[in-house]
């Protein structure tokens, strides 16, 4: 019997290079020997965007062609939306009772969060909701739905993991061994930087170069990248390992190219204009096939739907047959 993956992606925005290099490319080369459960995770999306449904409403199916349009395919990867299976939020529930909040309040991820929106959640956290204090315990519920053993991410995702894994020891040692204990499956890349050296590019960090950005904001984000700020002149030597447009043709280009790169750029033989103009270039062929699903998505909406559709119906008799083995070692099936 296949092994289960379950991931997932918030609507909140396209994909961008974060996702692919951190976790989408793991996905594409998973996707054949495992049974693939995709979450797209609205109502984790919603906790942070509670007052802007139409951005979640409307990102669920850009989300979804950008998943279609890195190679994956929907034969073998059940794309559902969270919201269509209640026996999550069902799950949340009954697992919140076996976290602590001030465990919840020390989990890095959450923290670092919280620190980032501001704006939301106050200068020192003073106003953070309790759905989003939470959404650790609504990641374990995704994944202990499903009975996922491997869960693909980026390494920002760690503490989630490793929380969903107490709840489960927490869970069998309770109520009786029910639950699997989920690995989490980083990529080589792990975490991806955003163009203005942030650690993390992310989708509401304002540092991301997505999927289905057009040649002309290639250009102007890639123009605008941060290079080595001691290189003044054009053959003034410099650093690559602090510039952003040489991190990126790591990502994008050849072996060879990116060797030739960072000989020259150490050596002062090349300058950052020309520099730049070769990762335009580069990222565009990069991003060339990948531009072409998705056109081919966008002109099928239906087909779109359908596979979210279909998905959703195998994620929901996936994640029932799941709850009947939780009520019941939990001595709640009446
Ligand atoms: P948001 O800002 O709304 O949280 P996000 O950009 O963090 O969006 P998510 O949908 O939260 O994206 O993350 C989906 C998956 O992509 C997770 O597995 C996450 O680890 C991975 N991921 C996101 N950004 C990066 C990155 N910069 N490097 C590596 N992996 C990433
Ligand atoms: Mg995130």
């Amino acid at each position: 019997m296949k092994k289960t993956i379950l991931t997932g992606l918030r609507p909140t925005g396209n994909l961008h290079l974060g996702h692919l290099f951190g976790a989408g490319q793991n996905y594409v080369k998973l996707q054949d020997d495992y049974e693939f459960y995709l979450e797209i995770a609205d109502v984790q999306a919603l906790t942070d965007n509670f007052n802007n449904p139409e951005k979640v409403r409307k990102n669920v199916k850009e989300i979804t062609i950008d998943l279609l349009s890195i190679g994956l395919d929907p034969q073998k990867v059940n794309f559902f939306i969270q919201s269509k299976i209640p026996e999550i939020a069902e799950l949340t529930v009954y697992y919140s009772n076996l976290v602590t909040v001030a465990r919840l309040q020390r989990n890095p991820t959450v923290k670092t969060e919280i620190a980032q929106k501001k704006e939301l959640f106050g200068n020192d956290g003073e106003s953070i909701t309790y759905g989003f204090l939470g959404y650790p315990v609504s990641q374990a519920a995704d994944i202990t739905a499903f009975n996922g053993e491997l869960v693909p991410v980026g390494d920002d995702q760690l503490p989630l993991i490793e929380q969903c894994r107490e709840i489960v020891r927490k869970f069998n040692s309770i109520y009786g061994q029910t639950l699997k204990e989920p690995q989490a499956f980083l990529s080589e890349t792990k975490r991806v930087k955003g163009l203005d050296g942030n650690e993390k590019m992310g989708k509401s960090l304002g540092n991301a170069i997505f999927l289905n950005d057009s040649e002309d904001i290639i250009k102007e984000k890639v123009m605008g990248a941060i290079t080595d700020p001691n290189k003044i002149k054009k053959d003034d030597p410099a650093n690559p390992d602090i510039c952003m447009v040489y991190y990126y043709h790591n990502l994008v280009n050849s072996k060879e190219s990116v060797n030739t790169i960072c000989k020259e750029c150490k050596q002062g033989a090349r300058g950052c204009v020309q520099c730049k103009k070769e990762l335009i270039e580069a990222m565009n062929n990069f991003l060339k096939p990948i531009r072409e699903k998705r056109k081919y998505y966008e002109s099928h909406p239906e087909e779109v739907k359908e596979i979210l559709d279909n998905g959703t119906k195998k994620a929901k008799q996936k994640a029932e047959e799941q709850m009947k083995k939780v009520k019941s070692a939990m001595k709640i099936d009446y």
